[in-house]
C-alpha cells in the first residue's frame, strides 16, 4: 500500500503518532508566526541555532546585499570575500592555538572534518598506531554514520550499528563523580593508541542537557595535554554565547586543538560551519605529496550568502550589545528556575548560562519517556515552543527574550507539573 499523506518526511518524527505539522509564515525575534496570525514564542530558538532573534535585521542585510553579488562559487581553489572576513574575525576571537578554518554546512559536517583531521594528522606524521577516539558518555555529536559512531549508541541509531566504528567511551562527570571520568580518560590516554578525544563543552545537549563545570573541562583538557592526545571542542550546540561567554572553552581556560562550530555561527539564518585547528595539524597535510591533501569538501563549502550572515553576526558580536542582552537572560534564567527549587514535582534543576532545564519527574524517565510529546503538545497548545528532551524540560530562547515571555513560558511548564507530574 503506498501512503500518500507524507510527502514530507520530517527529521526526528514520527508521523503515525504527529501526523500534522505546524505551518509557519513568518518570524520575527523571539517569535514564530503561522499563517493565521498565530504568534508562538520560539522557546528552543528554533533547534537551537537562531541567537540574536529570527531575522536580526543586519544580518538580514548582509544576505541581501551579499546576493546581489555573489551567490555560490567553487571553494576549491577559488576565495571570496565574505568567507576570508569569517575566518580572519574567528581567528581573531579564539584561542591562538587555533591558526586554521575549515568549512562546511552543518554541525554534522564540522564533526566529521574534525574526526579526518585528527585522524589524517597522526597518519601523516606517522604515528600510525593512534587511531582510537574517547568520547563521554551521553555525548550527541550529529546523525552522519562517522558522528553517531562517537555519540551515545541507543534507540537512535541502533539500526545503524553495523556501520558505526569502535569508540571508547568516559563516565559522564555527574556532581561528586567527576574523578572517575577524569581517572578513565587517564588510563584511556596512556595506553598511546588515542587520536582524539572529542567532547562537548560544559553542557551535553541532545543527551538531556548534562551540565558539568568548568573545573572538570579543565582537568579533561590537561589529561589530554600531558599524553599528546588531541582535544575537539565540539562547540555546536554551547558556541555563540549559550553558556553565557562567547565559547564554552572560554570559562575553563581550556585552548582545543581543534575546534567545532556551526548552528549560532549566522545568527540562525543560514546553514554553515567551520572546524579550526591548530597549525600542527595544517601543517600535517601541508606536503608537496598530493597523497597527504586533506580530501574533503561539500558542494556548498563557504557558499558566500551564508557567510555573509556569518560576517555579519561576528560584527554583531565584537560591536553589538550581545553580551548585554546574554547577562540580562541569564539573570532571568536563574530568577525563573528558583521557583522550581522547592516544587518536588521536578528533580535536576540546572543552568548553565542561557540554558535551563529540569526534569519532570516521571514513571518512565529517558528520552522515549512518554510524557515527553505530551509537555510538547500542551505547550504547542499555549503558543509556546519547548520541545522536551523525554521528561527533561528545558529552556534556549534567543537572546532578545523579554521578561514577559519567560513569565508565560515558566507558568506554562508549572502549569504543565500540574497536568502531568
Ligand atoms: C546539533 C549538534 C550537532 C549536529 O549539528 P547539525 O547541524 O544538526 O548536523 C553536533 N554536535 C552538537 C553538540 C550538536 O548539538
Amino acid at each position: 500500500m503506498t501512503d500518500r499523506r507524507f510527502p514530507i518526511w520530517h527529521p526526528f518524527t514520527q508521523h503515525a503518532i504527529m501526523p500534522e505539522m505546524l505551518k509557519i509564515e513568518r518570524a520575527e525575534g523571539a517569535y514564530l508566526e503561522t499563517p493565521d496570525g498565530r504568534q508562538i514564542f520560539d522557546g528552543i530558538s528554533s533547534w537551537w541555532v537562531v541567537t540574536h532573534g529570527h531575522r536580526q535585521p543586519d544580518i538580514i542585510q548582509a544576505i541581501k546585499d551579499q546576493a546581489d553579488k555573489l551567490d555560490q562559487v567553487i571553494f576549491a581553489g577559488h576565495t571570496h570575500t565574505p568567507a576570508e572576513e569569517v575566518a580572519d574575525g574567528l581567528l581573531s576571537m579564539t584561542p591562538d592555538t587555533l591558526n586554521h578554518v575549515f568549512f562546511s554546512d552543518s554541525g554534522s559536517t564540522c564533526v566529521e572534518v574534525a574526526l579526518k583531521m585528527a585522524l589524517g594528522y597522526w597518519q601523516h606524521i606517522g604515528e600510525t598506531r593512534r587511531t582510537r577516539i574517547i568520547v563521554m558518555e551521553n555525548s550527541y555529536h550529529g546523525d552522519t554514520i562517522g558522528t553517531m559512531s562517537v555519540g551515545e549508541r541507543g534507540v537512535f541509531n541502533a539500526p545503524y550499528d553495523p556501520l558505526m566504528f569502535d569508540v571508547t567511551s568516559v563516565p559522564f562527570p555527574s556532581s561528586g563523580v567527576e574523578d572517575q571520568t577524569i581517572e578513565r580518560l587517564e588510563a584511556l590516554c596512556a595506553a598511546g593508541d588515542v587520536a582524539a578525544f572529542i567532547v562537548e563543552p560544559l553542557v551535553l545537549g541532545a543527551g538531556g542537557m548534562l551540565m558539568y563545570s568548568p573545573d572538570v573541562l579543565k582537568r579533561m583538557k590537561d589529561v589530554c595535554e600531558a599524553h599528546g592526545v588531541l582535544f575537539i571542542a565540539d562547540e555546536v550546540m554551547v558556541g555563540w554565547g549559550r553558556t553565557g561567554t562567547l565559547f564554552a572553552c572560554e570559562q575553563a581556560d581550556v585552548e582545543p586543538d581543534i575546534a567545532c562550530y556551526s548552528k549560532g555561527i549566522t545568527g540562525g539564518s543560514m546553514p554553515l560551519a567551520v572546524t579550526l585547528c591548530r597549525s600542527e595539524i595544517f601543517d600535517a597535510h601541508y606536503s608537496e605529496d598530493r597523497s597527504k591533501t586533506f580530501f574533503h569538501s561539500s558542494s556548498y563549502t563557504a557558499n558566500p550568502i551564508a557567510c555573509a550572515a556569518a560576517a555579519a553576526n561576528l560584527r554583531l558580536w565584537r560591536e553589538g550589545d550581545v553580551r548585554d542582552r546574554i547577562a540580562n537572560l541569564v539573570a532571568m534564567q536563574t530568577r525563573y528556575l528558583s521557583r522550581f527549587s522547592e516544587d518536588e514535582r521536578f528533580e535536576n534543576i540546572r543552568q548553565t548560562g542561557t540554558i535551563a532545564a529540569l526534569d519532570l519527574k516521571a514513571r518512565d524517565e529517558g528520552y522515549l519517556s512518554s510524557v515527553g510529546p505530551r509537555l510538547y503538545e500542551f505547550f504547542k497548545a499555549r503558543d509556546l515552543l519547548l520541545r522536551p528532551l523525554g521528561n527533561t524540560v528545558y529552556v534556549m530562547p534567543p537572546y532578545c527574550s523579554t521578561e514577559s515571555d519567560l513569565d508565560q513560558v515558566y507558568d506554562a511548564i508549572q502549569a504543565a507539573a500540574d497536568a502531568f507530574a
